[in-house]
């Protein structure tokens, strides 16, 4: 009942033309759209010419986001900017702003709120580090993230977001959380939405993984009913493997 959906994280890596290749080369692998949600997030500067490779049913996600309108914020990109480009989703609170830019749950939650405000769907990213999980607060620390992340998120508006849980410690590190690692946060944070909203938006929610999600674990990830879909950094930068994640089914 609820649909996978797959998007490939580029971070900081293709020139454009490197992305209109790489989106050509999977989209012309004939991916099954009515299998699953898939799409992309490129760099910034890219967003627009991809968007004439797809349609609009494909997903094509800004990697960030600031919450102000428009203004003297240098370096930053607005909600209707990304909109205008071609952007159906954003994704927010991505590990890498975290904790290297120091993005703090106060700022990804105003930026939930202003990218739903202005029609976007969000990604919002959580996820513990090593510490975190040696020190047995993982879960704790994972829904601390969710309930700032989602504060003030009417229910009118929590079904345009997706929740990517992603273990800081298995980001770009080869090291994936095992499927019943994965399966048992997917678990907690599902009950933690039911207990935000109801059962129902918890049913409903989709929670995807992300963290060294490759070729050769994709299948097993998703054959998890707890797991919606992946977010996929390394491994979506290659279409060869971006394909065979894409088509895991
Ligand atoms: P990775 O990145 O697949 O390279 O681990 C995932 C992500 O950061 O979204």
């Amino acid at each position: 009942m609820r649909k996978p959906l797959i998007v490939g994280n580029w971070k900081m890596n293709t020139t454009i033309s490197e992305g209109v290749e790489l989106v050509k080369s999977v989209i012309d692998s004939g991916v099954d759209q009515l299998s699953v949600d898939f799409g992309f997030a490129p760099p910034f500067i890219s967003i627009y010419e991809i968007k004439k490779y797809l349609n609009d049913s494909h997903i094509l996600a800004g990697q960030n986001m600031y919450f102000e309108d428009s203004g003297a914020y240098t370096g930053e990109i607005s909600a209707d900017m990304l909109l205008g480009a071609g952007c159906n989703y954003v994704i927010l609170g991505h590990s890498e702003r975290r904790h290297i830019f120091g993005e703090t749950d106060e700022v990804i939650n105003k930026k939930v709120l202003h990218a739903l405000k202005k029609g976007l769907n969000v990604i919002l990213c959580v996820g513990e580090l090593l510490e975190e999980r040696e020190a047995g607060c993982e879960v704790e620390t994972v829904l601390r993230q969710v309930g700032l992340g989602l504060k003030s998120v009417e229910k009118g508006l929590i079904n345009n977001v997706v929740i990517a849980y992603e273990p800081v410690w298995a980001i770009g590190t080869g090291k994936t959380a095992s499927k019943d690692d994965a399966e048992k946060m997917h678990m907690e944070i599902r009950k933690y939405i039911a207990k935000l909203y109801d059962d129902d938006v918890a049913q409903r929610i989709r929670i995807m993984y992300g963290g060294s999600v490759k070729p050769e674990n994709i299948k097993e990830l998703m054959s998890s009913p707890e797991i919606d879909g992946a977010l996929v950094g390394g491994a979506s930068l290659k279409a060869e493997s971006f394909i065979k994640i894409l088509k895991y089914y």
